[in-house]
């Protein structure tokens, strides 16, 4: 194993598994997501890991730990297992932190990110200043959970200062969805039309211009995150097909197939990489370094690997791996989202090639 991991993480990475198996339980005699979400959250705040994204003292290595624990048992992706994030409100100053910020954390308001826009658009949502206030023109077309969403956080160009985040509350004059959806992994999603919309000032997070930078800090996170959902679901895709592969049957066991094992090897290596990979990167965080590039490395690395796991863990079952319902199928629709979203891989590619060219960023 890569990880080296203190007696307090072993600890920590034994009651994620702990909480894992009750999870499990609560899934299999639970009707529908919103069904489980209540006991998913009370499970998990009993367990001590809700407050644990919450909390600034948790190092990037700690939350590893529990998403990839819970990843490797098939339930890292389940909603109410962690507290409401604040994402880019986290650290706001008053009025917003009354008005956003404290809503969110208690639970009383839902938000979601608005950074993607249409292909082709002309010109990027922004903005001009008039007095006190922004007035918005422009779309997104790719809001999380925006549906139901109580503002958006959009990453918008305000005329004369540069690109920033700003709160775009949805019941105001000139906002509107053009476009209800969900994707192959059952999330759901919203475009929005943003048509001079005004919004104070104060809703523009952080410093204007900066809006770029701090994104990239938070979206570090997330990727952080995905990479560590990525790596544990390989885990759990190995454990699948490995006992699938180690049946007894008529003739002995596929496992005992040299073509067989040759192919399950490799989905092993990769595995091993790609957790060495992440693993490394968390560590990077924690050691207050400059790790976005090697976060996109993690990143890239961790999903695209999920996909290949997962893909020839079907071959290797057979059809049946793609019968609705089975773990197989069920997790590959929702690795496939992984290497879009958060940071599309060809992108991220482009991105780690400019961090070493332009930049003289980024490890090896
Ligand atoms: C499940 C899911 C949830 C999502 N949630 C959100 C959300 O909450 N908020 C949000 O803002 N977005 C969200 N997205 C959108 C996601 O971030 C985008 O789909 C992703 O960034 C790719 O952008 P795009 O779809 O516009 O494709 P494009 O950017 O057009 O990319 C399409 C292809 O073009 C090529 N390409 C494009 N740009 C480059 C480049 N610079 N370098 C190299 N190749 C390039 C690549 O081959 C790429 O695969 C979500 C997506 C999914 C699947």
């Amino acid at each position: 194993m890569p990880d080296f991991l203190s007696p307090d993480l072993v600890s920590l990475r034994d009651k994620a598994a702990k909480l894992a198996d009750d999870l499990r339980k609560i899934l299999s005699d639970s009707a529908s997501d919103s069904d489980s979400f209540p006991r998913v959250r009370d499970a998990s705040k009993a367990a001590g890991v809700y407050e644990l994204t919450s909390k600034s003292s948790t190092s990037a290595l700690a939350m590893l730990v529990v998403r990839e624990t819970l990843a490797s048992r098939g339930v890292g992706h389940l909603a109410g297992i962690f507290a409401p994030d604040p994402g880019f409100l986290s650290g706001a100053q008053e009025p917003v932190r009354a008005s956003h910020l404290v809503p969110v954390l208690d639970g009383r308001k839902r938000w979601g990110l608005g950074i993607t826009e249409p292909a082709g658009v002309t010109r990027p949502t922004s903005a001009r200043v008039d007095g006190q206030q922004l007035v918005i023109n422009g779309t997104k077309s790719y809001v999380t959970g925006g549906q139901q969403a109580d503002f958006v956080v959009a990453l918008v160009e305000v005329e004369g200062k540069g690109p920033s985040m700003v709160i775009i509350d949805t019941n105001l004059p000139g906002v509107s969805i053009s476009r209800r959806f969900s994707s192959i992994d059952g999330s759901a999603h919203a475009a929005f039309l943003f048509q001079d919309v005004r919004v104070p000032l104060h809703n523009a997070l952080g410093k204007p211009g900066q809006g770029r930078s701090s994104a990239l800090v938070r979206i570090s996170q997330v990727r952080l995150a995905v990479a560590s959902e990525a790596v544990g679901s390989c885990i759990y895709i190995l454990d699948v097909v490995g006992e699938f592969l180690s049946r007894a049957r008529k003739g002995g066991a596929r496992a005992q197939s040299e073509r067989i094992r040759m192919r399950y090897g490799h989905l092993r290596a990769l595995t091993y990489a790609a957790r060495a990979t992440v693993y490394r990167s968390a560590r990077l965080v924690d050691s207050g370094q400059d790790a976005v590039n090697e976060i996109i490395a993690a990143k890239l690395v961790a999903t695209e690997v999920a996909g290949e796991v997962v893909d020839t863990a079907i071959q290797l079952v057979g059809g049946e791996a793609l019968v609705v319902g089975h773990p197989l199928e069920e997790t590959m629709r929702r690795l496939r989202t992984l290497r879009l979203a958060e940071g599309e891989t060809d992108t991220l590619r482009v991105n780690l090639a400019r961090g070493h060219f332009d930049l003289k960023k980024g490890r090896l």
